[in-house]
């Protein structure tokens, strides 16, 4: 074996580690008795254990020191996506065989320097604050009580920027944060796409709210027997594209997809017999992001080249087919009848025009996990924006209940009536999990982005859609999203699919095109 295939064997290693990590971990969350806990966290801690060995092996730094100089300083164009620079500054790959090793040789590297430039006491004191401060979350979020999470709040800021010193950054802090789930990703850019597209939603929102028009409110919360949405939703999932031999539905309480390797992914949902939204396109979702775990190529399962891009590309796939294919007219030509079907009874007095609005009403809601497509991205913008702050200083942690009401009061015109409802409701500051947040919006931005260009390149995808047919637009996304794995950075990928940067237009124009006509604004 030469180097590369040994490194390569070792990275396998680390992988499979984490997909036994990722099986442990779904069956905590699906089936696993109650007594089982102490027990399974004894498991996947050991494995996280074992894992963070493996990739900071110093076998793997001699392997890579054998491949390659030491890298110069700035590897990868900044600001790819920012479209100053030429379509394709520096082909990441040239494809075959040899530019897979390219591409796994950086990846791993990278992987392997953010992971020992971080110290071990650090890691550890990230893990103990965060997993406490998500109790103190829990309890705070209940009880309203902000004062007690806000000291909680400071130490995982400062601690954060504690690991982004020791990753490094460019300019921004904030980018050794993004890094993590975006990676090659700045908050420069994010920061210039994301003021577009407010600029564009604020109005259309209001214009929405001022219309007057509304979706009769009943439709999607009657009774909905749960057997019957699993089926239905099931038929849906297959329907799309999600292999069933390769993969499983099952419910749990907080939603989630396990890609555990080739041949099984794991979907999860939850269901409410009052409402359908919840489970259904909950469905879809998943289904979408286990379509993209089921695209990777399996024969490169383990490296880079078999591995999804960014959290952000993930979340493009999940949110193509639940929004911009499933909340369609095109999708509901086909399904609605057999929805009347399922439900036997349920729907009689509703037409496909009703449960289409009903589908895409617009309501501004304090909650981003209950906002729809519309007002979804405004919660994201508020959070990226409050992190950056929180991350440069130029906001404290004790003032973040002030500042989240000013922001939100100026982009949605209401007040939190509380903190609950307002900067307490969400698990993901408590978890640590800085920079996280953008990834939704650029899941949305890209998917609008992929899907206008499989309609130029494809033609017209509704007449699919209308009979339940999907099979062009999954084998689409297969071979320009899926398949290339890590090769391209969320950026290039995104330009190379659509021969454009990242921009907020495609998004805009799908919202536009669908609420105009819903709203008559
Ligand atoms: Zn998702």
């Amino acid at each position: 074996m030469d180097s590369y295939q040994k490194l390569i064997a070792h990275f396998k290693e680390y992988r499979l580690l984490e997909s036994i990590g990722a099986i442990a971990g779904w069956d905590q969350h699906t089936y696993m008795p109650p007594k089982g806990a102490n027990h399974r966290a004894a498991q996947m801690g050991y494995l996280a254990k074992l894992g963070h060995e493996k990739l900071t092996s110093p076998r793997i730094g001699e392997l890579l020191g054998e491949l390659a100089p030491p890298s110069p300083p700035a590897p990868l164009p900044q600001g790819e996506r920012g479209g100053s620079l030429p379509p394709h500054p520096q082909p990441l790959s040239p494809g075959g065989e040899k530019g897979d090793e390219a591409v796994n040789v950086r990846e791993i590297r990278r992987a392997y320097e953010r992971a020992v430039k971080v110290p071990g006491t650090l890691v550890e004191e990230i893990a103990k604050t965060t997993s406490q401060a998500q109790n103190v979350w829990a309890e705070a979020r209940k009880q309203n009580d902000f004062p007690s999470f806000a000291p909680w709040l400071e130490k995982i800021v400062a601690l954060k920027r504690e690991e982004a010193a020791a990753v490094g950054y460019k300019d921004s802090p904030y980018d050794a944060l993004l890094d993590e789930y975006e990676p090659g990703a700045t908050a420069a850019e994010i920061t210039r796409v994301f003021a577009e597209l407010r600029a564009d939603l604020v109005p259309l929102v209001g214009a929405i709210a001022e219309s007057g028009k509304r979706p009769r409110k009943d439709i999607l919360t009657r009774e909905f027997a749960v057997d019957r949405q699993h089926i239905f939703g099931q038929a849906a999932a297959a329907a799309i594209g999600f292999d069933f031999q390769a993969g499983r539905l099952d419910t749990t309480v907080h939603p989630f997809c396990s890609g555990i390797g080739p041949g099984d992914c794991r979907l999860t949902t939850r269901y409410h017999p009052r409402e359908f939204n919840q489970g259904f396109w909950g469905i879809l979702h998943e289904a979408g992001h286990g379509i993209y775990e089921q695209g990777l190529d399996p024969e490169h399962f383990g490296t880079p080249c078999g591995s999804f891009a960014s959290l952000g590309i993930h979340e493009s796939q999940s949110r193509l087919w639940e929004n911009q294919v499933g909340r369609g007219r095109p999708f509901w030509e086909h399904f609605f009848p057999r929805l009347k079907q399922t439900f036997p009874g349920t729907l009689d007095d509703v037409t496909l025009d009703d449960f289409l609005f009903a589908a895409n009403k617009v309501e501004k809601s304090f909650i981003r996990v209950e906002a729809d497509e519309a007002t979804y991205n405004m919660h994201i913008i508020l959070r990226f924006d409050m992190e950056q702050a929180l991350m440069t200083g130029d906001l404290k942690p004790s003032d973040v209940p002030g500042a989240w009401s000013e922001r939100f009061k100026a982009m949605l015109d209401q007040t939190p009536p509380d903190d609950t409802q307002g900067c307490l409701q969400d698990i993901h500051w408590s978890m640590g999990g800085l920079g996280y947040f953008p990834t939704y919006t650029l899941g949305n931005l890209y998917a609008a982005q992929f899907i206008q260009q499989a309609r130029k390149d494809l033609g017209d995808l509704d007449a699919d859609f209308r009979i339940g047919r999907f099979e062009r637009l999954k084998g689409w996304l297969n071979e320009k999203v899926h398949r290339p794995g890590q090769r391209y950075r969320a950026g290039e990928l995104c330009q190379r699919v659509t021969g454009s940067a990242l921009s907020h237009k495609p998004l805009i124009a799908y919202l536009r095109g669908k609420y105009e006509a819903l709203y008559n604004i």
